[in-house]
């Protein structure tokens, strides 16, 4: 039996993992959930799949979890140094899927046990990227990627030689907003841009795919984890979301990974490897499909793709800064606070306010040290805001 932990089981990610968990019951030994407000669904999702325990991130919701599990022998416990204890569960394989930088410290505890690390919190490999390769390597731990593009590049690899490829090409939707003229996108709301036309996702990461934002963090993310140059990286729109990412190698061929806009896939791919075996997904029909479209994305309507290319280029901690003023610019938007394009604009500002700190040109040595510069990019995009507030007329 596999031990597998799932942190951030009761979002989009985390339920389609426990989907492809609890149909094969008797191949997975379930150690630790985790969630963060929905424990009703923790403790209903920890009943099922019989874990160990259930873990809620909200310290104050720890005896409504404790009353659900009434009864059920499963252990219940609160607050982020219980997440880190449940990394610290021996378990063979385990779903990083809590969303923002939150996700980071528990899959970094994860990793110093050796275990395998699916990687479905991208924002792990953009605010710590080289600590986090490392702290895997020095364990004999392993990270496999879950976002969709990633883990198609994954799979176009295999086999390959690394230094033979000329190019990775990472596949966009376009979000929920991209028949909107760009001139109406700067009134768009929360509601408009958390409509997707492809993907089922958490809402913060749906929103993220209408900014591109999401996009701009895939491209640092791609770079992070394959280790590839920035300028080899690309990105295209797809509105049909079937080819999710292309390899191109030195000898012009390219190969690309198809499926079904469905993150059983790459969960499955993740949890299965090196094996595979059959997923619950849609097969693709391509006689019905008949047309795959691409088109360049439009620099002024992505600014965050120019932003990511900064970010790469700059290295060291820009990564991280990028990631946290990201989150409070989409916190702002979502609290109305902060219009759609101006997200990009708060991103870009809190760059350039904090790049002139020297330890922002080195890579962070320690976790202390991500967590440090996060939090004072969070506290500066804030800032940020509340100087535009004060400005608007
Ligand atoms: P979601 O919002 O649906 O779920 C997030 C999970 O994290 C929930 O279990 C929630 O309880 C928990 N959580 C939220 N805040 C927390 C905190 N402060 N501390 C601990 N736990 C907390 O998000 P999602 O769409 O499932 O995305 C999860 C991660 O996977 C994100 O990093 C996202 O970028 C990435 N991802 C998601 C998809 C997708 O299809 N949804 C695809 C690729 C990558
Ligand atoms: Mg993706």
């Amino acid at each position: 039996m596999k031990r597998v932990s799932v942190f951030g089981a009761t979002g989009s990610i985390g339920q389609n993992t426990l989907d492809l968990i609890a149909r094969n019951p008797e191949a997975y030994d379930v150690v630790a959930l985790t969630g963060a407000r929905n424990v009703a669904q923790l403790a209903a999702d920890a009943r099922k799949v019989n874990a160990q325990i259930a873990v809620t991130a909200e310290e104050a919701l720890l005896p409504d979890l404790r009353a659900a599990l009434e009864g059920s022998g499963i252990e219940a416990a609160a607050g982020s140094a219980a997440l880190l204890e449940a990394a610290d569960r021996p378990a063979d394989w385990i779903m990083s899927a809590i969303v923002g930088a939150a996700g980071l410290a528990p899959g970094f505890r994860a990793l110093r046990h050796g275990t395998t690390l699916a990687l479905a919190n991208k924002e792990s490999l953009v605010t710590a990227g080289p600590l986090l390769l490392a702290e895997a390597k020095r364990h004999g731990a392993t990270i496999l990627p879950v976002d969709s593009e990633h883990s198609a590049v994954f799979q176009a690899l295999v086999g390959e030689d690394i230094a033979a490829v000329e190019r990775i090409i990472i596949t966009a939707s376009g979000g929920g907003l991209r028949d909107w003229p760009e001139s109406a996108l700067a009134s768009a709301t929360p509601e408009d841009a958390g409509a997707h036309p492809n993907w089922d996702m958490g809402h913060r990461i749906t929103i993220d795919s209408a900014s591109m934002f999401n996009k701009a963090m895939e491209l640092i993310e791609t770079k992070e984890f394959f280790g590839i140059a920035p300028e080899k990286i690309e990105t295209v729109v797809h509105p049909q979301s079937l080819i999710h990412a292309l390899v191109g190698y030195c000898d012009g061929a390219l190969m690309a990974h198809l499926g079904p806009p469905d993150m059983r896939h790459a969960i499955g791919y993740a949890l299965h490897y090196p094996d595979r075996a059959h997923l619950p997904v849609a097969r693709l029909d391509l006689a019905q499909i008949a047309t795959l479209e691409f088109h360049a994305p439009s620099d002024s309507r992505y600014p965050a793709l120019r932003i990511a290319r900064e970010v790469m280029a700059a290295g060291g901690a820009h990564g991280c800064v990028f990631n946290a003023a990201k989150e409070i610019a989409l916190d702002g938007f979502l609290a109305g606070s902060v219009g759609f394009m101006d997200m990009s604009a708060v991103v870009a500002e809190t760059l350039d306010a904090m790049s002139s700190r020297a330890s922002l040109s080195n890579a962070p040595q320690t976790l202390e040290d991500v967590l440090n510069i996060d939090h004072m990019a969070r506290e500066t995009a804030q800032r940020i805001i509340e100087q535009r507030k004060a400005k608007a007329p």
